[in-house]
């Protein structure tokens, strides 16, 4: 943050002002076309979901926002068939060459916190850049549930460009009804919820939900058909050797954030040995529960690698100065934890990293489910961005890209339909299914960083230079066409202007 700022924040805090402007509506749709009577996607290879192998090259027929038909559009290495039905189509994409797979879940999703953007559709236009169709909630807006549920309902009828929304809200969060300080007033709040349209609760684990009301408000929300989600820091404290509580430093201090953060990774060594008889007891305990793990691998990336988060190929572009300056190392705001960070904070977190990838790929190959979620806009990483990061950490933890595909869209939609009793009519590239692709020129299960919507360099050997491949060429939600580059080309524009009016917008070193 430039001095010249600095010193406004702080006369404007003196002075009690706000410091950010308020959220801002969400603007009306403008960005995507659609849904078509016809939609045609052709040519494309198929990646379908379910990790299934891809096959192509295909024709996908989309009739008022669902998938109606795939057909065969020819055999691999050969010209395809001219004149292929339908002729009649109202919008014909040309995807021959591309790859088509289903819109992406994320399971972790935040926003609407005016600190960090106050235009709500910054979030979006990034997510929906990325190909994610659908969010959880987790919630947003942070506990306006009114703000949420709106949203929701307009992104429903595609009267705002945003993914699918599923609005996950905290115990208490929403009603005139008071704290939650009961466990009959928690079973009163999730009864109060489903009527209101809340899919799901979201836990902390902390203040007013001991564990007498956490249980009666799970109870309640599986009557209900409400789903549950919480965050959660326990795996390993669960396989202690040796101890029953985590070895920390004398002054250690939960709401010193360096702290915290730091010692998410200090437990790494003072466990039970991986794939030894207390990880397995561990894992198949949460299995036998049915319990979904949703990793956000990507969220804590900086902490093995500060200078690389803090320096992605995306924030020049695509991370206004207010974000930045939300990022940059401070004791207020959460998650921004880094005050005096140091190679053995990294080392640490990097030993880490290795045992909580492989606890989630032993999990997954037991045949527990795992979901794919990127807890945006906290420790340098950004909407969208950080989701394709996602993809890639899992597949560093050994998940086949396949695998990684399939936990990024079916598994996502299954667990969020789960608790009300119904199969997902999305998720996967499959008939009758609602038409929610992601349609890219590169092969993503070659290399997930072609998704990025910097994309990724390559040398033309051609010219010897090296040039920027890949990003999503269209995203497509509920039949409706979102030009990614477009997107991505209005945020690009949001945040020059932003830069613009700052007296300093490069970053700080
Ligand atoms: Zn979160």
């Amino acid at each position: 943050m430039a001095l010249r700022n600095l010193l406004a924040a702080a006369l404007a805090l003196a002075l009690g002002a706000p410091l950010a402007a308020q959220m801002q509506p969400t603007p009306k749709a403008s960005f995507g076309a659609g849904p078509y009577e016809t939609l045609v996607i052709r040519g494309a290879t198929v990646i379908t979901g379910n990790a299934g192998p891809p096959y192509g090259p295909a024709d996908i027929i989309v009739k008022n926002g669902r998938i109606a038909e795939i057909r065969s559009a020819g055999t691999p290495g050969l010209a395809m068939a001219q004149n292929r039905p339908p002729q009649d189509a109202t919008r014909e994409i040309d995807a021959t060459g591309m790859y088509v797979l289903p819109g992406f879940v994320d399971m972790h999703g935040h926003q609407g916190d005016a600190q960090k953007m106050p235009d709500p559709s910054y979030a979006f236009r990034l997510w929906l850049a990325h190909g994610v169709t659908t969010i959880r909630g987790n919630p947003l807006y942070g506990g306006n549930a009114a703000r949420a549920l709106e949203e929701k309902r307009l992104a429903a009828r595609g009267e705002i460009d945003a993914p699918r929304i599923f609005a996950y809200q905290t115990l208490g969060s929403g009603w005139d009804g008071g704290r939650v300080q009961s466990p009959e007033k928690a079973r009163e709040w999730v009864r109060w919820a489903a009527r209101a349209g809340i899919d799901g609760i979201k836990f902390f684990n902390r203040g007013d939900e001991t564990p007498a009301i956490v249980r009666a408000a799970i109870d309640e929300a599986k009557t209900l058909g409400l789903g549950t989600v919480a965050h959660f820091y326990g795996h390993f404290e669960s396989m202690l050797d040796g101890r029953r509580v985590q070895d920390t430093p004398a002054d250690y201090n939960f709401n010193n954030e360096q702290q915290r953060f730091g010692g998410i990774a200090e437990i790494w060594d003072q466990i039970h040995p991986p794939g030894g008889p207390e990880w397995q007891a561990y894992l198949k305990a949460q299995l036998a529960t049915g319990v979904v793990f949703d990793p956000t691998f990507n969220i804590y990336s900086a902490s093995r690698d500060l200078m690389r988060a803090k320096n992605a190929d995306w924030h020049v572009r695509y991370t206004p100065p207010v974000l930045r300056n939300f990022f940059l190392s401070n004791r207020d705001n959460h998650g921004s934890y880094f005050f005096d960070w140091t190679s053995t904070n990294e080392v640490t977190w990097r030993n880490f990293y290795g045992r909580y990838m492989r606890l989630i790929n032993d999990y997954k190959n037991m045949g527990g489910r795992v979901t794919t979620g990127s807890d945006p806009g906290f420790i340098w990483q950004s909407w969208g961005f950080g989701y394709i990061l996602e993809l890639e950490m899992l597949q560093e933890a050994g998940f086949a890209p396949l695998e990684v595909i399939q936990a990024a869209t079916i598994n996502g939609a299954t667990t969020l339909m789960e608790p009300k009793g119904e199969a997902p009519d999305f998720g996967l590239i499959r008939v009758g299914m609602r038409a929610d692709m992601v349609i890219a020129p590169e092969n993503p299960l070659a290399n997930f960083k072609t998704l990025y919507g910097t994309g990724t360099e390559r040398l033309n050997d051609a010219t010897n230079r090296q040039e920027r491949i890949g990003g999503i060429r269209w995203t497509i939600k509920d039949g409706i066409v979102f030009d990614a580059p477009a997107l991505l080309a209005s945020v690009a524009r949001d945040v020059a202007a932003a830069n613009a009016a700052v007296a300093d917008p490069a970053p700080a070193p």
